[in-house]
């Protein structure tokens, strides 16, 4: 049974699926996304929504965020206010001199490549959080970084892209791709096949299932978790990064002073492979957002591990004694494409020509986007915004995956 038919099938409605959907629309091509349950299920809709520019290694996974920086100041243009857009940057505080040694080796770094970055005292780093707690001593600051309410952009956008003709089917599980003599010529879903001349996977941590295609997808399950607390009066316009974060970062552990002990916690449970993420921020109803248990669980399990649970509320009681009584309005956690270099996968398929893949974000707000505009001009043959070589699903850095877990 034929259930449409496009020019091109998008499989997955997350931020990269339906970018890639919206940019193809945008250059004429008539598009259908396949989506397994609705848009924004996957970790597209369970993100925290931070632009992290500070946090982006030099080089080209610098020049991708910036680039995927860019295009929210046109979809602010072109989705107005949907989307919780903030511009007000991030702070990365800290509570010893350990620390703080660590952090200036940072800022300079991230100077010296061009980054901009300040080191706060601590009553500059509480002038401008004042929430944060009389025991930090200094905080990082980076001007650069934004936030965005990550479910509400990519349910924006599928309505815009709806507006320029995508068809977006929610519900409809792609089962495989279908082929004639070895070129995929469209997808076969739950309720019928989807002809194309092009199919895109976008399939974030799902992608693994094209295993069945003979095409392994060399990624990792990441697990991240967020707690979406009751709403605070005090002023925080900014996204504030604990100090256990850091210690995710490559380029935090390479420094000449960064030592693990420094960036743990007796909260954080090792022993199970639960560290913390650990964020905050605000949205624009005033509610608290915290996060982010996070671990690499065998399986594509989404649920929340009762230790991450309760590790990011000991945190956040710790730091943030009087928020005791504010109530918890939800927790879910999310499944992230880990890659072994932190870099998204964005390659036409050799062994399966007409298949584009586009996963592996485990920076999506940045560059999935990006991914989505990079797309969309691979498959019209038109000239790339930026040269997609260092995203190849055969580089050698994506040898290691499953010895990943850094970014
Ligand atoms: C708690 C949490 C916090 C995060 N915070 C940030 C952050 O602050 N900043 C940041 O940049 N990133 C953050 N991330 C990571 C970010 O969410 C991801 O990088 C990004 O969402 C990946 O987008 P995606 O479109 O590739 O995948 P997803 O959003 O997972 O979308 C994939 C979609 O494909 C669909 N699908 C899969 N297989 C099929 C199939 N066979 N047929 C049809 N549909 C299919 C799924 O249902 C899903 O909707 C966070 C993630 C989590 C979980």
């Amino acid at each position: 049974m034929i259930l449409d038919k496009a020019d091109v099938v998008v499989v997955g409605g997350g931020t990269v699926g339906i970018s890639t959907a919206f940019f193809l629309a945008s250059k004429g091509h008539d598009v259908v996304v396949a989506e397994a349950r609705e848009v924004a299920f996957g970790a597209s809709g369970r993100n925290m929504g931070f632009l992290h520019m500070h946090n982006r290694a030099a080089g080209f996974q610098l020049e991708l965020a910036r680039a995927g920086r860019a295009l929210y100041d046109e979809f602010s243009e072109l989705l107005g206010p949907s989307f919780e857009f903030q511009t007000n940057g991030a702070m990365t505080y800290f509570y010893t001199d350990e620390q703080r040694q660590v952090f200036k080796e940072f800022v300079d770094m991230r100077r010296g490549q061009g980054v901009g970055m300040e080191l706060l005292d601590a009553e500059q780093a509480r002038e401008a959080a004042p929430i944060l707690s009389p025991d930090v001593i200094g905080a990082t600051f980076s001007p650069e970084d934004g936030q965005i309410r990550t479910p509400k952009f990519v349910r924006s956008l599928a309505q815009e892209s709806i507006r320029r003709g995508v068809r977006i089917r929610e519900n409809t599980p792609a089962l495989g791709l279908l082929k004639s003599r070895d070129a995929v010529k469209g997808v076969r879903t739950l309720y019928g096949d989807i002809p194309a001349d092009r199919v895109v996977w976008c399939g974030g941590v799902w992608s693994t299932m094209l295993k069945a295609e003979g095409l392994d997808v060399p990624i990792r399950t990441e697990r991240l978790g967020a707690i979406m607390m009751g709403e605070v009066e005090e002023q925080l316009d900014k996204i504030l990064n604990g100090p256990l974060a850091v210690k995710q970062y490559s380029f935090y552990r390479d420094l000449p002073s960064y030592k693990d002990e420094y960036f743990t916690s007796p909260n954080e449970d090792s022993g199970h492979g639960i560290e913390h993420l650990e964020v905050v921020s605000k949205t624009e109803n005033g509610n608290l957002f915290i996060g982010c248990p996070m671990d690499y669980p065998d399986q594509l399990d989404d649920r929340m591990p009762l230790g991450g649970l309760k590790m990011a509320i000991d945190a956040l009681l710790e730091q943030f004694p009087n928020y005791r009584s504010l109530g918890v309005e939800g927790t879910w956690t999310g499944l992230i494409p880990a890659t072994a270099d932190a870099m998204p996968i964005l390659d036409e398929v050799d062994a399966l020509p007409g298949l584009v893949l586009a996963t592996g974000h485990v920076f999506g707000n940045l560059a999935g986007p990006i991914t989505g505009k990079l797309v969309s001009e691979l498959i019209s043959g038109d000239e790339l915004s930026l040269p997609i070589d260092e995203l190849a699903l055969d580089r050698p850095a994506l040898a290691n995956a499953d010895d990943v877990i850094r970014w």
